[in-house]
């Protein structure tokens, strides 16, 4: 498999929330994420984990500094080039990046196995054993407009794990809504991919998942008055 590398250099975004002030989501943040590597991401609520989680993928962009996916910054990428990106080389499960909902459950997960080119009948199985172990395999046929938030997520988890080939793995608190058995298939599944060479980025506070990388802390955001 070939890998990623993703640079952030001093990365800062915030959002203008209409009226007279500016969020400052994510300030002055700067770090390699080598291929292989997994670096968790912390920090209280608000500290900006979700917003870097975007601005890794470029969902997007920064607001000063630039994020490098392989020395090339995204910022000169087209939105079109972005999302090809997305879908041929990460796997992202992040808000704001949602299911198809005119899509079935299993639908949805076997997009993860379109860029690799496999025949479907391997996707398939790929896509039945992620549902099975995240618990989800008798939502299979359902739309996923049915589902409640957490069985989204789990099929949002399904959809990124199934996809055999991503060298960038992004995901925002994966375990929020698994029990222990559960977590331990995606801790096990995530250490596989990094072994093969992938990098992953993980919100999480979950301690079940400290053993996959080092530890990305995020300060507490500063309210401005
Ligand atoms: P975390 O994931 O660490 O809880 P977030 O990245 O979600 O933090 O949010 C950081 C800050 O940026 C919060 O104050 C949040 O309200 C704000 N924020 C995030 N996304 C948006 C947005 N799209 N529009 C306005 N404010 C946002
Ligand atoms: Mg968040």
């Amino acid at each position: 498999m070939t890998s990623a590398r993703l640079e952030f250099r001093d990365v800062s975004r915030s959002f203008d929330d209409g009226a007279r002030s500016t969020v400052l989501a994510l300030r002055n943040t700067s770090f390699t994420l080598a291929r292989g590597q997994c670096l968790r991401v912390l920090g209280p609520s608000g500290a900006g984990k979700s917003t870097l989680l975007s601005l890794a993928c470029g969902l997007l962009l920064p607001t000063t500094g630039e994020v490098l996916l392989d020395g090339e910054p995204f910022s000169r990428w087209r939105e079109s080039f972005r999302a090809e990106a997305r879908r041929r080389r990460m796997s992202v499960v992040v808000q704001g990046l949602s299911l198809v909902s005119s899509m079935t459950v299993l639908e949805n997960v076997l997009l993860a196995a379109i860029p690799d080119g496999l025949s479907s009948r391997a996707s398939r199985d790929r896509a039945h054993a992620w549902l099975e172990r995240l618990g989800i395999a008798d939502l299979a046929l359902a739309n996923v407009e049915r589902l409640s938030g957490g069985e989204r997520q789990r099929v949002a988890l399904a959809r990124a794990l199934s996809a055999p080939t991503a060298e960038l793995i992004v995901l925002d608190e994966p375990s929020a809504h698994l029990d222990a058995s559960r977590t331990e298939a995606v801790v096990a599944a995530l250490r596989e991919r990094l072994d093969a060479g992938a990098s992953a980025l993980v919100a999480t506070h979950d301690p079940r998942l400290d053993l996959l990388g080092e530890a990305l802390r995020l300060p507490e955001r500063e309210v401005a008055l």
